[in-house]
């Protein structure tokens, strides 16, 4: 199955602490981590652990953490023939807190991915149309989200955008999308509804339908996901874990569905396969250390069937 993500990359500056600080609070943390990180690095790295043929369309710096990013996509088996080495500027960095409860806060320096540009979608676009699936987020510049949209859906590629983090959304780019995958926070922010039960779940899904979308998945959390679209809404529980780090959860979710709707499966069926993938990498730390391998996700869903 072959998938190619245009997006980020960063790496991860991450401080655990008992609670997350309020302004102007200092909160002493009591471990401090780098990992691989970026929203579409760690997309690209689930969906080739699951067992996709990936390739990542980005940007790095050309500094340590870019040498290191890169390594962690090939090693990871990730094609990175499409990923430039920005030679001005630096690359992505994230500083996150993370606490007790697995809940984070998250800041960004966007670095190189800022430079990501058309030109760079243009050089990889054969390895794009031959792709089953594109994979977008929107870490890097909106109009590069757009080309690369446009150029899938013209090309009748399907093309999952992760709208992450929340950003307006206009109806053009929505209109090249098969599917939307937005988390509550971002579902309420699109569409203005604010979401306490599954009722307004399905409210918010109908709203965004009708700004010419066919499907959206909206990701709750420990309360699983829901698919909507013009048949119905379907509700696909949640595996109960015990978390300790959310941090790349929707990134795991949608590496996993790429990975599941490339292979035929059904959207119930892709889902689930996601949300397993998403709730084993919540009950390890770090974005791309915790994203588990296909056998992993294979074997729990055998056990919880
Ligand atoms: P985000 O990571 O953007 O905040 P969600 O919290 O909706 O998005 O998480 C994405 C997916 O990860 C969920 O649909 C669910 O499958 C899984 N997930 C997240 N948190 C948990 C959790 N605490 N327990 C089990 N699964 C989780």
């Amino acid at each position: 199955m072959k998938i190619s993500v245009v997006g980020s990359s960063n790496t991860d500056m991450i401080i655990k602490v008992p609670r997350l600080p309020v302004p102007g609070e200092t909160v002493i943390g009591d471990s401090f981590t780098v990992a691989l990180g970026g929203k579409g690095a760690n997309q690209a790295v689930a969906a080739a652990r699951f067992g996709g043929d990936v390739t990542f369309i980005g940007r790095v710096g050309n500094d340590v953490f870019g040498i290191q990013a890169l390594k962690g996509l090939k090693d990871d088996g990730v094609n990175i023939d499409f990923t430039v080495k920005d030679p001005v500027v630096p690359s992505g960095i994230a500083q996150i807190v993370v606490d007790e409860n697995g809940r984070n806060i998250i800041t960004v320096a966007s670095g190189a991915n800022q430079n990501l540009c058309e030109q760079d979608i243009m050089k990889a676009r054969k390895s794009i149309l031959a792709s089953d699936i594109l994979m977008l987020q929107l870490e890097v510049p909106n109009q590069t989200v757009r080309f690369a949209a446009k150029l899938a859906f013209e090309n009748n590629i399907r093309v999952i955008l992760n709208p992450a983090p929340a950003h307006p959304l206009d109806d053009e780019l929505l209109g090249y999308i098969s599917v939307l995958t937005p988390n509550k926070q971002e579902a309420e922010y699109l569409t203005g509804i604010s979401i306490t039960d599954e009722r307004s779940v399905e409210l918010a899904g109908r709203i965004l339908l009708e700004r010419g979308l066919t499907r959206v998945i909206i990701t709750l959390g420990t309360k699983g996901a829901m698919v909507i679209d013009n048949g119905g809404a379907e509700h696909v529980p949640a595996f109960h874990v015990k978390s300790i780090d959310t941090t790349a959860a929707s990134d795991v979710f949608n590496g996993a569905l790429a990975v599941a709707l490339a292979e035929g499966k059904n959207f119930y069926e892709s889902v689930r396969f996601a949300n397993a993938a998403a709730a084993i990498s919540t009950t390890r730390l770090g974005a791309q250390p915790s994203i588990p391998k296909r056998e992993e996700v294979m074997a729990w869903l055998r056990k919880h069937p």
